[in-house]
């Protein structure tokens, strides 16, 4: 247990109903016992209101600060294991500064990023995996990676780690027995060993093989739109966004920058790199245009190419096809309203064609259910558990790298004390993504990137 009591602002800054300044530490009740008045007058009792709602107000030196509901909570069974104190007042930036303030005086030390979750690690209440999951919820976009987020932090990842570690402890218990009790690691039962690690390797890679579709579902569909100018690419990208955000103009190729925007649908996340006007040119800043459209297209998980069909396909258009090829793609025939020139038979129909109108946004429905045909959302939404932080798919991969290399040593019949090093490793790793053998500079980097007062 720490030694301090931390405090912080849990809710966002800003004015709002309701603000939430949050207490953790052996000093949470004389704290709050000191600076909350009851309404009914009954003093704050330690046991009677643990986990119960008290209205009050918070008061000290005669100046009432705001009037607020109290929640404190007993440890061990809290958040953070020690005991918590929640202040609910009134969402103003005055109200929480100053009872924060307030708090720090009384003898709290201002909480750093993520240190309620770290010390609900440091006392053993949940895993690192879990700790990231927290995060994960927090920074959910969709469903999908809520979902996914509420699994981990149910321990679902440390189950399987811990399950793949204890088939990697049968091999090593062996190969350490033959070490240490038999002469030259003679009846060392190799094949029951190869068995262990083998599971093991092939337990890592199914894991591993979810990383692709946990980073889909956690990061969002890297999307680009390409398309010659004036097709309606931006015209797109605002229906899609339902806001103004990029520039619609007749004029050919001005959405030279490109712009990176989140759009959310249902179970998935669209991560959209409008780009500038896909086209040959002479124009030096338009080069880079296209020459960015081009690598976003190629890094892209999802290309949705636009072509006018109130014009017949020139060469640009076809340059564009030709981009397609192999790639997940949604062909968009745009400007429905006005006279076709062109129609869906002019496409390879191994792709997804869709007809539309920006200007009555006509058929655009139709692109979301294309893009979760492409993805199988349903499928993903069936996943039972996914790799969706990279730090854990580094691990997993270093991991089965060193399995693998002690599995191709102990075939060879290399000494088994080199096996074993290798497998140690490898199971160490595996303990590094729950946490259990980490350094204070792999902490650190996890809780960083979490807000103040979580
Ligand atoms: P971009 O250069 O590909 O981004 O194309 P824009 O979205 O800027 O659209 C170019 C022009 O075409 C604008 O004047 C839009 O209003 C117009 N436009 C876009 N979509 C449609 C459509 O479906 N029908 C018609 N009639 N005009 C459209």
């Amino acid at each position: 247990m720490s030694e301090s009591t931390i405090a912080a602002i849990s809710t966002p800054q800003g004015s709002g109903g309701i603000s939430i300044v949050r207490m953790s530490g052996d000093k949470s009740f004389d704290i709050i016992k000191k600076i909350f008045k009851p309404i009914n007058n009954r003093a704050l009792d330690k046991e009677k209101d643990n986990r119960m709602m008290r209205y009050g107000h918070i008061e000290k030196d005669g100046r009432i600060f705001d009037e607020v509901m109290v929640n404190f909570m007993k440890g061990p069974n809290t958040y953070t294991r020690e005991d918590i104190c929640e202040i609910n007042c009134h969402g103003s930036m005055i109200s929480v500064r100053d009872i924060l303030n307030l708090l720090l005086d009384m003898g709290c030390e201002l909480a750093d990023r993520g240190e309620f979750t770290k010390r609900a690690f440091l006392n053993g209440r949940i895993d690192l995996s879990q700790a990231e999951a927290v995060l994960d919820i927090i920074n959910s976009t969709n469903e999908l990676s809520q979902k996914q987020g509420l699994k981990h932090l149910s321990g679902l990842l440390r189950e399987k780690i811990e399950e793949i570690r204890n088939i990697e402890l049968e091999a090593l218990s062996r190969i350490e027995y033959s070490i240490n009790f038999t002469e030259d690691g003679e009846d060392l039962p190799v094949d029951n060993i190869i068995d262990f690690m083998q599971k093991a390797y092939d337990e890592i890679s199914k894991l591993l093989a979810t990383a692709n579709k946990g980073k889909l579902v956690k990061d969002g569909i890297e999307t680009t739109i390409i398309g010659k100018p004036n097709v309606g690419k931006s015209s797109l990208l605002n229906v899609l966004l339902n806001e103004n955000r990029a520039i619609v103009t007749d004029i050919p190729g001005t959405t030279r920058d490109s712009i990176t925007e989140y759009i959310n649908l249902g179970n998935l996340t669209l991560k959209i790199n409008d780009t500038a006007g896909i086209r040959e040119t002479h124009d030096e800043v338009e080069k880079i245009g296209v020459q960015r459209s081009k690598e976003l297209a190629e890094d892209a998980d999802l290309i949705i190419a636009i072509f006018d069909r109130s014009r017949k396909l020139d060469h640009e258009d076809k340059m564009i096809l030709d981009m397609l090829k192999g790639k997940n793609a949604i062909i968009i025939l745009n400007k429905i309203d006005l006279d076709s020139k062109i129609s869906k038979i002019d496409f390879d129909d191994s792709f997804k064609i869709i007809e539309t109108s920006m200007v009555s946004r006509d058929g655009v429905d139709k692109l979301e259910g294309a893009i979760f045909d492409i993805f199988d959302s349903k499928e993903l939404n069936k996943e039972s558990l996914m790799i969706t932080n990279l730090r854990h798919e580094r691990l997993l991969n270093s991991s089965r790298k060193k399995l693998e290399s002690s599995l191709d040593d102990i075939k060879a019949y290399v000494p088994i004390d080199c096996v074993e090093v290798d497998l140690r490793s490898s199971y160490d790793d595996l303990g590094l993504i729950i946490g259990e053998t980490v350094s204070d500079k792999i902490m650190d980097k996890v809780f960083r990137e979490f807000c103040v007062g979580k």
